[in-house]
């Protein structure tokens, strides 16, 4: 059978220019793809054919020499001709026209990228820290013993005993990745994919470090100093790049992943980057006026208690909250009152209440002085 023109093949004319022969030559491949047409020879000979004929006129020396002479230029040139035409470099060749296409394109392209270090990476580690509210305020640096994989100190790493102590990968022949073939109706077809032996180092290391015995790591303590930033939650997670258990023989270390607990305070309350303090009073106080000491996340302050204040009476102490993580802004001090009524009585106070209870002054008005629930509640929103 005689061969057939290349520009015939990929359907361009010899004008085509180098996008357009691609485009062409990716429609047609794509038609005929094995994974399209399954058992069927011809498709297989079509793919074949356009990848060859791709392969001419993607390449402008070839291209000039094609033109030139035709087929008989292209004599020892190419993959070889027509049936000859090997799958696999098919796609380890042209591997990124089929990028996007299921199933194909990736698995060869182990080649180009195989000196990897070699080792597997190092896991992450997780740690828990507790913060009270004060260092929830401030930001703090956290100095925290962890128990994890270290990076040898004798072979750093390597596992090797000295820079001499390695030999080729018997797997992989030093290639650093190996060749599955599978049966497939094209015959067999190879795939690579990386070496199991070395992952992908290409070598193996034949007289191990004495300490690691050829790990590269060992397990053991470190001192971990963590800056916490001002407003952190609980229950975020900060993490620390390359801070997680060290890599075997080389390989990059895993991320520490701080995990932030908030211990309870014993008097304020968190509401977001409010604070909220719970103040009582008692009846005689909230009555005549007063002023108490208070606790803050920045230590103790004095607030006055005006003359009359009722029970449910909402003091907002500005910036006296807790910052924003990653912004400006801080937040306010809440204190809450409630008013105390007292639960045991003596005679004589009992008199006293009995002579109060009759007082005018001593009758609810809301009306006047309090103005109820719901605009207390406006009052706290728009305050
Ligand atoms: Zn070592
Ligand atoms: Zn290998």
């Amino acid at each position: 059978m005689a061969k057939r023109d290349y520009y015939e093949i990929l359907g361009v004319s010899k004008e085509a220019s180098e996008g357009e022969i691609k485009k062409a030559y990716r429609k047609v491949a794509m038609k005929y793809h094995p994974d399209r047409n399954p058992d069927n020879a011809e498709a297989e000979e079509k793919f074949k054919e356009a990848a060859e004929a791709y392969e001419v006129l993607s390449n402008p020396e070839k291209k000039q020499q094609y033109d030139r002479f035709g087929h008989a230029g292209m004599r020892g040139g190419g993959f070889g001709g027509g049936s000859h035409v090997n799958m696999e470099d098919i796609f380890r060749n042209f591997g990124d026209i089929f990028e996007g296409f299921g199933g194909f394109g990736g698995g060869f392209g182990g080649g180009s990228t195989r000196r990897a270090s070699g080792g597997k990476r190092g896991a992450n580690l997780r740690v828990k820290v507790k913060l009270t509210m004060e260092e929830i305020a401030k930001g703090v640096q956290k100095k925290i013993k962890v128990k994890k994989y270290l990076t040898c100190d004798t072979c750093s790493g390597s596992g090797a005993k000295d820079g001499s102590s390695y030999s080729s990968c018997s797997t992989c022949g030093g290639q650093g990745y190996v060749r599955k073939v599978s049966n497939t109706f094209l015959g067999q077809m190879q795939t690579t994919v990386t070496c199991p032996s070395c992952h992908g180092a290409g070598r193996v290391v034949a007289n191990k470090c004495g300490s690691c015995k050829g790990d590269g790591r060992s397990f053991g303590e470190e001192t971990i100093t963590i800056d916490i930033p001002a407003g952190v939650t609980d229950g975020i997670q900060l993490s620390m790049s390359g801070k997680g258990n060290a890599g075997e023989r080389g390989g990059s270390p895993g991320d520490l992943i701080i995990g932030i607990e908030e211990v309870p305070h014993e008097y304020l309350k968190r509401e977001g980057n409010d604070v909220i303090y719970t103040l009582y009073i008692n009846f005689a106080d909230a009555a005549l006026g007063t002023s108490v000491e208070i606790p803050t996340i920045s230590g103790k302050v004095k607030i006055k208690i005006p003359a009359g204040t009722q029970s449910g009476k909402i003091f907002r102490l500005r910036g006296k909250g807790l910052p924003a993580i990653n912004s400006y802004g801080v937040g306010d001090q809440l204190v809450e009152v409630n008013v105390w009524t007292p639960k045991d009585l003596s005679s004589e106070e009992r008199k006293m209440m009995e002579k109060l209870r009759e007082s005018n002054n001593f009758q609810p008005n809301p009306g006047k002085s309090d103005k109820g629930f719901f605009s207390r509640v406006k009052d706290y929103f728009n305050s």
